[in-house]
């Protein structure tokens, strides 16, 4: 099914297909556990932007693989570009909009030691999890 979601001024505004009963996933690394992010990670083919492409800044930190990206108004990060991985996208389902989300099962994640969770450098496929 298809959730909506954004920041939090309405400058960004995406749309994600997932089911309605999430598993997603709760980091610890430094930049996950400050936001409070819970990610709920798809392939760029399940993700599109709707409107918001010009109010996006990207953060970057560390090897500079994941693109944390920010509303630029409002300061929210709805979603961005995992370093676990690079060709799919992270949505944060904090900021999915009420009403179809059915259930949420989170699992906790030790982002705080990547290296040890990815020996390979990044998650091999789309059940994984996120990390800075
Ligand atoms: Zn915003």
């Amino acid at each position: 099914m298809i959730h909506q979601g954004g920041c939090h001024c309405g400058r960004v505004r995406f749309a994600v297909e997932a089911p309605s009963r999430l598993k997603v996933a709760e980091c610890n690394c430094s930049i996950c556990s400050k936001s409070g992010f819970l990610h709920l990670i798809v392939p760029k083919s399940q993700f599109r932007l709707l409107k918001g492409e010009d109010a996006l800044t990207a953060y970057t930190f560390n090897t500079g693989v994941a693109r944390h990206y920010f509303c630029s108004t409002c300061g929210i990060k709805s979603f961005y570009v995992p370093r676990s991985h690079p060709d799919g996208y992270s949505v944060n389902v904090r900021c999915l909009d009420p009403g179809t989300v059915e259930s949420m099962e989170i699992e906790p994640f030790n982002g705080r030691e990547w290296e040890g969770q990815f020996p390979g450098g990044r998650s091999p496929g789309f059940e994984g999890h996120a990390g800075a």
